[in-house]
């Protein structure tokens, strides 16, 4: 305990590392370890467990846990399977018990989400989103992710949302068929960086700035924003992920292409200003993740300490 905040503990759980994390808040992280994902969940947790006991030896009992974790999950309160991770494509992980496991081993809080969510509620906390009650973050990477937050909270009804998967209009003569296993032709099937990559032939990182494919991936990106922006009207939506790092003007193009798109129908300049202030990179860069795993390790905390 620091003050008056509690001593948390975050893990981000990726597909390639997990990122743990102990401290108070963005502005004070005592340690952070990196352990490798590998295709054995119980090796792996295991090893993040170690890291949470010795934490706890050397600074102390901490107030909660936050687990970020790539999914799909199970996040419904009532359901057998709460904190699994379901279906999965990553080898070995389908069906594991994230949160059932870490709760029997470390008895205390834990508070679970997506990966993406909890980057989101990370933003709003301490990133470009601070103090908004309604706003987006979306990823765009290996795959694309929206993190939506309303009235404070990520989205949730019977699940957690998959908007990196919606369906969106093409562009006229435009029948690539995407690379979704699912979908092929959703947001993720086409602009996610191995879609980019997959249409072009060539890695993204080879592909020139002035090719059209940038215009194709900012199209897929803009139609996603038209439907959030529609759905639940955010007052901002950050939009990062190692593609958009990579190319930083696709974030230029994407501002046009949604005004286009949206055609008048509503002026979106007028109810939240600039676009150049309304589309933006999210603040925390690389830590987003592991940041978003300790964003949710304290509502996790403040929930437990509301219910006592
Ligand atoms: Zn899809």
């Amino acid at each position: 305990m620091t003050g008056l905040r509690p001593l948390l503990c975050g893990v981000e759980l990726g597909g390639s590392k997990c990122v743990c994390l102990i401290g108070t808040g963005a502005d004070d992280i005592a340690a952070r370890i990196t352990v490798p994902t590998t295709s054995d969940p119980n090796a792996t947790l295991g090893r993040i467990e170690e890291v949470l006991r010795t934490w706890k030896t050397v600074y102390g009992a901490f107030g909660a846990i936050g687990i970020a974790s790539f999914g799909p999950l199970d996040l419904r309160a009532n359901s057998v399977t709460y904190g699994h991770i379901t279906a999965t494509v990553k080898p070995g992980w389908n069906g594991t018990d994230v949160v059932g496991r870490l709760a029997r081993k470390l008895g205390v809080p834990i508070g679970f989400n997506t990966d993406v969510n909890s980057a989101a509620l990370a933003e709003g906390r301490w990133g470009s989103a601070r103090g908004l009650k309604d706003f987006a973050y979306i990823t765009v990477g290996t795959g694309v992710g929206v993190g939506l937050v309303v009235g404070g909270k990520a989205v949730f009804g019977c699940n957690h949302t998959e908007l990196g998967h919606i369906r969106i209009a093409r562009q006229p003569l435009d029948v690539w068929p995407g690379v979704c296993h699912f979908h092929g032709d959703c947001v993720e099937g086409l602009a996610s960086g191995p879609a980019i990559a997959a249409r072009a032939g060539i890695a993204a990182e080879e592909i020139p700035d002035e090719s059209p494919m940038w215009e194709l991936v900012a199209h897929a990106l803009a139609q996603l924003l038209h439907t959030l922006v529609l759905a639940t009207a955010p007052q901002c939506i950050l939009v990062g992920g190692g593609v958009i790092q990579a190319r930083p003007q696709l974030l230029m193009h994407m501002r046009r292409l949604l005004i286009e798109s949206l055609n008048g129908y509503l002026d979106l300049e007028a109810l939240v200003g600039a676009m150049d202030r309304y589309i933006v990179p999210p603040g925390l860069g690389p830590l987003a993740g592991p940041l978003g795993a300790l964003a949710i390790a304290a509502d996790a905390y403040a929930d437990a300490r509301a219910a006592t």
